[in-house]
């Protein structure tokens, strides 16, 4: 026990309230509600997290507050650490942990897969996001190296090659000492989403790539047009790993 007194659920006013949606009078903000302004602040800030929507934010928010103090601490914390010590891979923009060594090198301060002698760092898989990393990874299949351009190429919204790590991936090409393990870089994979912007990014890529003198390779298409790598099945992956084909 924290010795904080019990939290309730809400009045079922607003705990129950499932019928119609509320009337547009803005998403909480400056709007008077029944909550101290530290539990409207905290359903604030939650209901700006991805996919949650004010009610959710508001059962989050009093799961928290029901919570002891050391698993809401344990919360914050772990926000807070995920801030200050998660970096990107200075070779592969893959998500990593700050070194403790804080050494800053390019190689020393490189992600654990860069910095693995087990893998094929000659063979380098792009991919749009740390998250298609992390399902390719599940797969066990793939022994070679990443690079993560941080998005595609979408003209409609504004993003071009500037705004991703495309400029990085070629200078890996361009010179081995950029690469992980120093090695030159013989092999691209255009690990991208099946979708339009991204079949447009690695026609982009290929060209630039083949351009520097180097194989370009794409995954094989037993993905289903408009799926994500980060939802496809691990068997899906393996054969487009190994399916995978010149562009
Ligand atoms: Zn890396």
């Amino acid at each position: 026990m924290d010795g904080s007194p019990p939290i309730t659920p809400p009045s079922p006013s607003i705990a129950e309230e499932t019928a119609a949606p509320r009337a547009p009078r803005g998403a909480g903000a400056g709007v008077a509600t029944a909550y101290p302004e530290s539990v409207q602040r905290l359903i604030d800030n939650l209901a700006q997290l991805p996919g949650v929507g004010r009610r959710s934010a508001e059962r989050l928010a009093f799961h928290i507050l029901k919570s002891s103090g050391a698993e809401a601490a344990a919360l914050a914390k772990a926000i807070q650490d995920v801030k200050q010590r998660v970096r990107h891979c200075p070779i592969c923009y893959n998500l990593m942990d700050t070194p403790p060594s804080s050494s800053g090198a390019t190689q020393g301060g490189a992600c654990t897969i860069c910095r693995a002698e087990s893998r094929d760092r000659g063979l380098v898989m792009v991919v749009e996001q740390p998250r298609d990393l992390i399902a390719l990874e599940q797969t066990g299949m793939y022994r070679g190296v990443y690079h993560v351009l941080m998005g595609r190429i979408s003209p409609m919204e504004g993003v071009g090659p500037g705004d991703l790590t495309v400029s990085d991936l070629f200078q890996r090409v361009e010179d081995p000492a950029r690469n992980s393990g120093g090695e030159p870089v013989r092999e691209v994979i255009l690990g991208l989403n099946p979708t339009l912007e991204a079949d447009g990014t690695a026609l982009y890529l290929a060209q630039e790539l083949q351009a520097r003198g180097v194989t370009v390779t794409r995954l094989a298409r037993g993905l289903p047009t408009g799926s994500q790598l980060e939802f496809a099945s691990k068997a899906v992956l393996a054969d487009a790993i190994e399916g995978r084909r010149p562009m």
